[in-house]
């Protein structure tokens, strides 16, 4: 029996697409994770797979289906347009079509080099493989789109940063890896036949609506820049950092996708940037919203001439399109922050009240989190956060009569907020021993435990009380790196 149902559909796209590969062999596959609720949802059997799992995601066994490629794409970084960059260490095994009928993508980050490696290794350290499994785990528990981790295997083998590290792989599943950079990269070629085959393919795997619409490429670019607004609207309410928001980064299915130098906020303070890299702070928390809307004119320009043949009426269009992202992230921002409050009803003065919260968090270094969290509990305990209390004591009490206007009981209140408002979050110093543990020690268990933790975020579990706690001074994680 196949233990993969594969049904490969970017294989089907023109070789121009992707470069088809094997994965290159490890040393002394060992499976560190396995998801099995996830491998439920994509239709596998776990039980069945377990005993293979070591070979099957480390690449060593090619599942019976699989037509491995490497997925060409250009992307802007940091600003900087760059014509070739595709998968230079991951591959794509195949596509599955899960349990609710959608398509997913089932990817190898680590697997060693390809034609789009350029000067890398094409392998992956364990630290960011850790990384990114409790972070995307983390946001998925936190209801927030993004790609998924079915499995983390050690090499066994050795990767050479700036020091020896061991390596590993990801198993990474997605709605697809199709990026704004996939379409920069046709673009920047001229290939207006890729193009369109690319544009189409999207529109019948993601946005099928848009195909029915009067203008179907106009429609793709609303929907994909909706997505976009959503997307950081959410970021934004749980304080994500992504750090490397480049156009390669950004998916076209509207997930977050690689997860590098991503980070939490813990004090509140809109100006943060963790990124070693992101010495302009260009990726900085606060300028997400601004560098979305910017990646997705970057994807409307690959799109001008399908959207209209008359280039002035297609950019006009375009225009539009984007000017509206910036209302409809508002819009969601506003009910994100809204339901962290306990509020449904909508008052004009509603963004005011947020802002001031915010500008007593920030001047007060009060961490975001549990900051949010503890209002469950009533502005008495969230006031002990505030290093400037005085700021939070004139916000509280506009925020209690307002609250009070919602006209329903408090317990009521305190229930939307722990609703609202997660516990536990992937906190930069948690994450940092869960890697340390596990790269110095070989020690996986503190990996589980966070992992563990992070799957329920909204519950009050003793033996994760923990992980609902910032760090103290000497704990601060300031500065993360992508390590690849
Ligand atoms: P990232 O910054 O992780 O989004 O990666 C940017 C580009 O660099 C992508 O084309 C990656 O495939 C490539 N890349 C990153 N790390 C490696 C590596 N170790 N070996 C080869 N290519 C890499
Ligand atoms: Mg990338």
């Amino acid at each position: 029996m196949a233990a993969f149902a594969f049904d490969n559909s970017y294989r089907r796209l023109p070789e121009r697409f992707y470069a088809p590969l094997a994965p290159q062999p490890v040393v002394a596959p060992r499976l560190i994770a396995f998801n099995r609720v996830l491998a439920a949802e994509l239709g596998l059997d776990a039980d069945a797979m377990a005993p293979t799992a070591a070979g099957l995601f480390s690449g060593n066994q090619i599942a019976e289906g699989a037509e491995p490629i490497a997925l060409a794409y250009a992307g802007h970084q940091f600003g900087n347009f760059v014509p070739q960059l595709g998968d230079g260490r991951a591959l794509l095994l195949g596509e599955l079509i899960d349990a609710k009928g959608f398509r997913r993508d089932v990817q190898l980050k680590g697997s060693g080099p390809t034609p789009f490696s350029r000067n890398g290794d094409g392998r992956a350290a364990l630290g960011p493989v850790l990384r990114e499994y409790v972070v995307s785990e983390a946001m998925h528990a936190l209801g927030i789109p993004t790609t998924r981790a079915l499995a983390a295997v050690a090499t066994g083998e050795i990767v050479r940063r700036e020091t020896a590290l061991p390596g590993a792989i990801l198993t990474r599943v997605a709605a697809s890896h199709i990026r704004v950079g996939t379409f920069q990269y046709f673009a920047a070629r001229q290939d207006a036949e890729a193009l369109r085959l690319l544009a189409d393919h999207v529109i019948a795997r993601h946005y099928p609506q848009a195909g029915t619409a009067e203008r179907p490429y106009l429609a793709l670019l609303a929907a994909v820049a909706e997505r976009q607004a959503n997307l950081v609207a959410r970021w934004m309410t749980v304080g994500f950092v992504h750090g490397v928001m480049n156009t390669d980064n950004t998916a076209i299915s509207g997930e977050t996708i690689d997860y590098g130098p991503c980070a939490f906020l813990d004090a509140y303070d809109p100006a943060t940037v963790f990124s070693s890299i992101d010495r302009g702070g260009r990726y900085a928390f606060r300028n997400q919203p601004a560098i979305a809307q910017w990646n997705v004119a970057r994807f409307a320009e690959t799109l001008l001439f399908l959207i209209d043949p008359d280039i002035d009426t297609a950019i006009a269009l375009a225009t539009e399109t984007l000017k509206a992202m910036t209302s409809q992230f508002g819009r969601a921002w506003l009910s994100g922050m809204r339901a962290k409050l306990g509020l449904m009803r909508e008052e004009d003065e509603d963004g005011t009240l947020i802002g001031e919260l915010l500008g007593a968090m920030h001047a007060g270094a009060a961490d975001f989190t549990l900051t949010f969290r503890t209002l469950a509990d009533g502005a008495g305990a969230a006031r002990d956060l505030f290093g400037a209390p005085e700021a939070f004591d004139t916000w509280a009490a506009r925020w209690q009569a307002r609250t009070a206007r919602e006209g329903v009981a408090d317990a009521e209140i305190r229930a939307r907020l722990k609703a609202a408002n997660p516990a536990i979050i992937p906190r930069n110093h948690r994450v940092e021993d869960v890697i340390t543990a596990a790269v110095e020690r070989q020690d996986f268990a503190p990996f589980q435990t966070l992992l563990e933790a992070v799957q329920r975020p909204f519950e009050d579990l003793p033996q994760f009380a923990p992980f609902t706690r910032p760090p103290q001074a000497d704990e601060r994680v300031l500065q993360t790196f992508c390590g690849t």
